[in-house]
Formats: C-alpha cells, sequence, structure tokens
C-alpha cells in the first residue's frame, strides 16, 4: 500500500498450524468454532504476516517470523514451511536482508523472533540483517534472558544473543517514537513487556497489535489466547486499543490471520468492535 511516499507491505514470516484450543483459551470450541475451521487433528492456520515499511531509501521491518533454523522434525511438528518464508516474501518486493535497517521486535517468542538469526553453510550462528539496529523492549529483553525455569521453551536464546553487547541492539524503556511516524506502545499482556507498533503517516494510521489481537478471530475483548501471561492486562490493552483505531479509523493489522493482513473496525452498541472493511494483503 502506498502511503504518501512511504510503502507498506506485509511479508510472510511463514504459515504454521498450532492446536485450535491455544489460540482462545477458555473460550469453548463451540464458539471459537463459528469462526476458524479445525482440522481432523484440531489445529487451525496461523500466517506470521511481518510487516515492511519503505521509508525514502530506509526499510523498517516488524517482527520476523520463525526463521530457518528448525529442524525438519520441528518443522514437521507445526507444519512449518521448508526454506526461509521471510527471505522468499522479502525478495518479492526487491528487498534483500542487507537493505533492511531497522528491525523492531514486538516479543522474543520463536515465531516473531526467530528469524533474526540464521546459520550459515558451516552451521554459524548469524544475524540474518546484518546491516539492521534491532529494537527491543528493555524489559523483554531482561525476561527472555533471565532463565527462569517458569518460562523454559517460551524463549530460544539462539534466536536472539547475537545481539547482547552489539553495537546492533537497541533497548527501549517504554513508550517511544524509534522513527518519525513509528511509535512503539508497551501493552503487556501476552507478555510482561509485549509492545505493539503504531504507524503514522500522512493522512493514515496503521496498529501492529502483534499478539494482543493476532487474528480477526480474537476481536471479542474478553478473548485471549492460551500464551497470553495476562490475561486481564491483554484484555485492558486491547479494549483500550481498539477503540483508539475504531475512533480514528484506523487500519488494525493481523499478525496471524492466514486470510486477512488489515481491517477497520468499528464499535458496536454491545461496546465490541465489527470489521467494517478488510484487506487480505498490503
Ligand atoms: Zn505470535
Amino acid at each position: 500500500m502506498q502511503v504518501d511516499d512511504w510503502q507498506l507491505h506485509t511479508v510472510s514470516g511463514g504459515h504454521f498450524k498450532v492446536d485450535g484450543g491455544t489460540m482462545f483459551s477458555v473460550v469453548p470450541k463451540p464458539l471459537w468454532s463459528r469462526k476458524a475451521t479445525a482440522d481432523e487433528l484440531n489445529r487451525i492456520d496461523q500466517a506470521t504476516n511481518c510487516l515492511l515499511i519503505r521509508m525514502g531509501d530506509k526499510n523498517l521491518l516488524i517482527d520476523t517470523g520463525y526463521g530457518s533454523k528448525m529442524s525438519d522434525k520441528q518443522r514437521r511438528f507445526i507444519y512449518a514451511e521448508a526454506g526461509n518464508p521471510l527471505e522468499r516474501s522479502l525478495a518479492e518486493q526487491g528487498v534483500s536482508r542487507e537493505e533492511i535497517d531497522t528491525v523492531v521486535l514486538t516479543h522474543l517468542h520463536f515465531d516473531h523472533a526467530g528469524g533474526v538469526t540464521r546459520r550459515n553453510e558451516n552451521g554459524e550462528l548469524k544475524l540474518e540483517f546484518p546491516n539492521a539496529e534491532h529494537v527491543i523492549q528493555q524489559g523483554e529483553w531482561n525476561v527472555a534472558n533471565a532463565d527462569w525455569p517458569e518460562l523454559r521453551g517460551v524463549y530460544t536464546s539462539e534466536n536472539y544473543e547475537l545481539l547482547a553487547d552489539s553495537a546492533q541492539l537497541r533497548l527501549i524503556e517504554g513508550d517511544v517514537e524509534i522513527a518519525p511516524g513509528v511509535r512503539c506502545v508497551v501493552t503487556g499482556g501476552h507478555t510482561e513487556f509485549h509492545q505493539a507498533i503504531v504507524i503514522e503517516h500522512g493522512d493514515e494510521a496503521f496498529y501492529h497489535l502483534a499478539d494482543i489481537c493476532p487474528t480477526s478471530w480474537n476481536l471479542p475483548t474478553a478473548w485471549c489466547t492460551g500464551f497470553d501471561l495476562n490475561q486481564l492486562e491483554t484484555r485492558r490493552s486491547k479494549r483500550r486499543l481498539l477503540q483508539e483505531i475504531s475512533e480514528r479509523d484506523a487500519w488494525l493489522l493481523f499478525d496471524h490471520d492466514p486470510e486477512l493482513a488489515a481491517v477497520k473496525i468499528v464499535a458496536d452498541d454491545r461496546g465490541e468492535f465489527v470489521v467494517s472493511d478488510r484487506l487480505t494483503t498490503l
């Protein structure tokens, strides 16, 4: 999508499948299955919609998908795509990994930060975007590196350990405008320091809420995913941001929706939000 002198594109970090119930926590299947179709093993499709913003001669990328480092066994387990889906998707936009100047990570779970690193022919860990500054919330970085036993399996250090003590790591604290028109907003909920990204340029505004509202199926304000560490905070942040999006007539971007990349929403008389316009890709 062309916005003034910027271009915004959804780029895929790869499709995968998850158990349907995990995306809806306590919501019973008879309710969520009206929205999302589960296969015979109860799995539903998930995208990893990353966002490429081309601002003049600068390229900014939000999130990186699951990357290329998974073993064949790990890929089969979640039905992940082969190879390096994000590299392919960026190439379709005529952008190489060397041309990415800034990578903003909403949080450090594998399906968002897996693409930060790759293994070369010798099996050595390398940064996928060798010329990029990587923007991460300080709190998210601390938690991911804390090695707490209660979060074992949630964070995989090979995805981000190369950034430690490097000049390519920019840790921010709280709500920060990291580039003109690109603002990080801490939401908490999904992880303690999970952040959304708000993009304002020309006459348009875009809200990348990441896992606070990962698909159009997750629009009901009380619905959370089973992965949210603090469901009350997810509900509060989601309601506040959806209200703001509807009042501003902004675009709401979905990171995991397999069909919709962006929607506009309006509030209904119950205080819930319904889709009024939709885009399958940006
Ligand atoms: Zn996610």
